[in-house]
């Protein structure tokens, strides 16, 4: 029986893979994935049809611009959540824990799905790493704010015009940090996400208006090769 299942598991889990971008239906299993605490991912499982036996759950972390995976993880659905019985769903004994190791990831940004049985569990996370602090959201609470041009500066004198690292908000500028807005289209203060780095809105300069963001840099060879690029900006919630 036990074999049995697992295979089913992996056939399904394969069809899934193939088929990336349609959800494989599998009767019975519903859950949800709760959030992240330190390196683990947690939430619950359960195969309604099947309520005295517990599900394995499968986490997945990827790199969220390449896809590429990173961290797998699989854990038994099998602790009590009492909120669950709580709500007449089973015995309760549902919840897992699966250890990623989240830790070890670099600074980036990755998305964080669990699959049961193939399917995958509702609220999807988006993951974001920088300067060793993680940030979780739910894929669907990232606002876009569309598509803006992106150049960059750093504190010599042709950038800065003698500003240096001090920013119009009076915080000291700091790469893979900070950025120079239009304060009319993105307030400081605010946490973007562009290209996979978090950044802190804490600076204006004369050339950035409307949907142009200036990244901070440490070295004028790093502005050069960064050059003008467009892309996607995010706010954090
Ligand atoms: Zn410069």
């Amino acid at each position: 029986m036990k074999y049995k299942f697992l295979f089913t598991f992996a056939v399904t889990a394969f069809l899934t893979f193939c088929s990336f971008g349609t959800k494989a239906f599998a009767a019975g299993y519903t859950g949800y994935l709760d959030g992240v605490s330190g390196d683990s991912v947690s939430g619950w499982a359960w195969d309604s049809s099947s309520p005295q036996s517990s599900v394995t759950v499968e986490v997945v972390v990827s790199d969220e611009e390449s896809g590429t995976v990173l961290k797998k993880s699989s854990a038994a659905a099998q602790e009590h959540y009492s909120h669950l019985s709580a709500q007449g769903i089973g015995t309760g004994n549902y919840g897992f824990s699966a250890d990623v190791a989240l830790s070890s990831l670099s600074d980036g940004t990755y998305t964080v799905r669990a699959y049961v049985g193939g399917t995958e569990l509702p609220n999807r996370l988006t993951l974001v790493k920088s300067q060793g602090s993680v940030h979780v959201t739910s894929a669907s609470s990232l606002r876009s704010l569309g598509i803006f041009k992106t150049t960059a500066y750093c504190p010599c004198g042709g950038c800065s015009e003698g500003w240096g690292r001090h920013t119009a908000t009076g915080a000291i500028a700091a790469s893979r940090h900070t950025i120079a807005v239009d304060p009319k289209v993105i307030p400081y203060g605010s946490r973007v996400l562009i290209n996979g780095v978090v950044y802190t809105a804490e600076d204006r300069g004369g050339g950035v208006k409307g949907n142009h963001i200036d990244i901070f840099f440490d070295t004028h060879s790093e502005t050069r090769q960064y050059g003008t690029r467009s892309a996607e900006v995010f706010l954090l919630p």
